[in-house]
């Protein structure tokens, strides 16, 4: 049985270790990373989590920066990461910033999409101009769109606002059928409005991750998940470095047979990451 993390995190080793400044100039770092309990993990570090989890690979993205110079070097470092084959990378991407559309794709010379993002944090509309330019340019070059959903119902958490909401995320999947998106921490509750048959129509190119799924959703969500929106469209993911990775992938299988156990915990994410973007 394959077993892939579709949703770890990385820094490069040198922003670990400026933690402190970085958190004086960028606000949302601060509001998830400018406590020292808050996990930061080196490329090095996610390397020996997923061997220690026994699992196949990850798919690694970094934190949605606002200023340029931190964005380059994170991704410099996910790069790196993504020359092992059992990683594939999201580059950090902000479309607030001019230029962003050529930094974006040389990215894609390593990274297999962008991610994970978060539009309002970094300043633009996710159905804006610039929004739209992003999926128009991941669809071109087939790569993959990592959303942080901010669930509009719930407990508060560092880091819950700023991404795009469930109805902003359906309105981008009706308008770009052709990008291939995934919908973190189980969409939001975007998976609710599967159950309107128009609504699952126009959600075929969103996957749904499990991210942080023990810290938000109760023990049977991930079984409803699948019963929403296709059991091949449901990702294993963590959150690492923030909850483990064997211990989230224990917790969230546990109710899932075999068969599921196998699409959710790797089968599928080696489709929509590895088998499209690696040799
Ligand atoms: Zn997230």
């Amino acid at each position: 049985m394959v077993r892939i993390d579709a949703h770890v995190h990385a820094f490069a080793p040198e922003q670990v270790n400026r933690r402190a400044a970085i958190a004086d100039s960028d606000a949302t770092f601060a509001e998830m990373y400018e406590s020292p309990n808050a996990r930061l993990a080196t490329p090095a570090e996610v390397v020996a989590a997923v061997e220690a989890a026994s699992f196949d690979g990850a798919v690694t993205a970094g934190f949605a920066f606002s200023s340029p110079d931190e964005i380059a070097c994170q991704n410099d470092a996910l790069a790196i990461l993504a020359s092992d084959p059992r990683f594939v990378a999201l580059a950090t991407v902000n479309p607030s910033v001019s230029g962003w559309e050529s930094m974006a794709e040389s990215a894609l010379d390593w990274a297999a999409g962008f991610g994970e993002l978060r539009p309002w944090n970094q300043g633009w509309d996710p159905l804006g101009p610039r929004g739209h330019a992003l999926c128009e340019l991941a669809a071109a070059h087939g790569a993959v769109l990592l959303w942080h959903v901010s669930e509009q119902f719930g407990h508060e958490y560092p880091g819950k606002w700023g991404g795009i909401t469930p109805v902003e995320l359906w309105k981008l999947a009706v308008a770009h059928p052709w990008t291939q998106m995934v919908a973190a921490h189980q969409g939001g509750g975007l998976a609710w409005a599967a159950q309107m048959p128009e609504v699952r129509e126009s959600l075929l190119s969103i996957s749904f991750d499990t991210a942080a799924t023990t810290l938000l959703y109760d023990q049977e969500s991930v079984s409803r998940l699948i019963d929403a929106v296709g059991v091949e469209r449901v990702l294993f993911g963590s959150d690492y470095p923030m909850l483990g990775i064997a211990d989230q992938y224990a917790k969230t299988v546990k109710h899932l047979d075999t068969d599921t156990r196998s699409a959710v915990g790797g089968d599928n994410a080696k489709r929509l990451f590895f088998e499209r973007f690696t040799s």
